[in-house]
């Protein structure tokens, strides 16, 4: 261990896999890479969509977490307890850890129960891998009445998500023949579909959904779960509304990890961690956050929104720093706020979102109509990280 140093990775999700095999592939192994996790396997988020048109299944889609050991990546499989950015220690329910270098990159949590009504009266999380399968079970049951999508909340994961969804559900509708005789319906407190993008992107969402017959109802922001299968709104912050359902499915409320709240990296009146957003550092010497876990605001309205090819785009600069500050090299690496994504409809086709969140006149998405092109560039998508990563 001659002048080695400890890079702890707290979370093994994009952001923290990504960080370790850069570090990994670019450090000798005197330095030692540690990443710790309480799940023991990685998944990536939009395979719920594919497990809930039947594309996949949960078992053969998740990887193990050990294959990083055979990278010369140390896998702790244990729960984090507390960080401790001012004495330079991280705790597990096992065991102590100090490092020379902390990159956290814990996630965004989902908080259902902050619906009231939603747990007792069984609806169903998008984002709850384990919930997908009876999801599913449960569309492919229906015969006739309404599915009700509904945003409970900003920000979440992957803003096209609950888009995708409504059109796969629409597609598994038509091969059952049950579509004439069921609604799809999408709730959001937001005045757009994807209020992170501009007006034309919201204009080609809304004619995809209007093309499906899958109706976008916006500025309603959920209040309550009935147990008569009644959902209650507040519509544009006025009014109350009504609507009932056979189907109900929900994208959570998400809050930081717990233990990232009692760590004194979250400022007070904010939701996540604060991080410089070019150099995605902490006010902590050498701690990093990257990903959901924290929040970057572009503008007074919009925040880089929670996804994977942020988190992975945040790990390649804060790699690059931790390289040179070992190396004693200096290059200025900043974070682009560029990524992109695929917005699947059904059929195997899917659109792409191209973004550039830090663009000089203002954040900048554009969406390119769906192709089977697009659609085969996310199944690469997928594939390449996991070989990268895991593989
Ligand atoms: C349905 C769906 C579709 C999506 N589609 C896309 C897409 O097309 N493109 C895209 O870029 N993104 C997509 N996303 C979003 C993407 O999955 C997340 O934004 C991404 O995983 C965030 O990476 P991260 O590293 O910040 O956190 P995560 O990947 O969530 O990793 C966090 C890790 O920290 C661990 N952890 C948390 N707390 C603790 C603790 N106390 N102790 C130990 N371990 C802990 C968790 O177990 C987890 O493994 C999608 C998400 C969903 C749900």
């Amino acid at each position: 261990m001659l002048n080695g140093k400890r890079i702890v990775i707290l979370g093994a999700g994009f952001g923290g896999l990504a960080s370790a095999n850069i570090l990994r592939k670019n450090l000798s192994l005197n330095h030692q890479i540690t990443v710790i996790d309480k799940k023991d396997y990685f998944l990536m988020g939009f395979v719920n969509l594919w497990i809930l048109n039947g594309d996949r299944r949960f078992e053969e889609s998740k990887i193990s977490l050990n294959n990083l050991k055979n990278r010369g990546i140390s896998f702790i499989h244990d729960e984090i307890i507390e960080i401790n950015p001012i004495k330079g220690y991280i705790k597990t329910s096992n065991q102590k850890y100090e490092y020379d270098y902390l990159i956290i990159a814990l996630g965004a949590e989902y908080a259902p129960e902050r619906v009231e009504g939603f747990v007792t009266n069984r609806g169903y999380n998008l984002y709850d891998v384990h919930q997908i399968l009876d999801i599913r079970n449960e569309i492919l049951k229906l015969e006739q009445g309404r599915i009700v999508i509904c945003i409970t909340n900003f920000p979440y994961k992957c803003p096209p998500a609950p888009y995708e969804a409504s059109l796969l559900i629409n597609d598994i509708l038509i091969k059952n023949n049950t579509r004439n005789n069921i609604d799809i319906d999408i709730y959001a407190p937001s005045p757009t579909p994807l209020p992170v993008a501009d007006q034309k992107v919201n204009k080609d969402v809304n004619d995809l959904l209007e093309k499906n017959h899958i109706c976008f109802h916006p500025l309603h922001k959920i209040k309550s779960v009935s147990n008569r299968k009644s959902l209650e709104f507040e519509f544009n912050s006025e009014k109350t509304v009504h609507v009932d359902y056979n189907i109900l499915i929900i994208i959570p409320p998400h809050r930081s990890p717990s233990i990232v709240n009692n760590s004194g990296l979250i400022k007070n009146g904010q939701n996540w961690i604060d991080v410089d957003k070019f150099t995605l550092k902490t006010k902590y010497e050498n701690v990093f956050a990257i990903g959901d876990v924290t929040e970057i605001k572009v503008d007074k309205n919009i925040s880089i929104p929670k996804a994977g090819i942020f988190a992975e785009g945040q790990a390649k600069v804060v790699c690059e720093q931790i390289l040179n500050d070992i190396r004693n090299q200096s290059s200025n690496p900043r974070f682009d706020g560029k990524g992109f994504c695929f917005m699947e409809i059904g059929n195997k086709k899917a659109g792409f979102i191209n973004t550039d969140f830090y663009n000089f006149g203002g954040p900048l998405t554009i969406l390119e109509p769906p192709s089977e092109e697009s659609y085969r560039k996310k199944i690469d998508f997928e594939k390449n990280r996991l070989n990268d990563w895991l593989g």
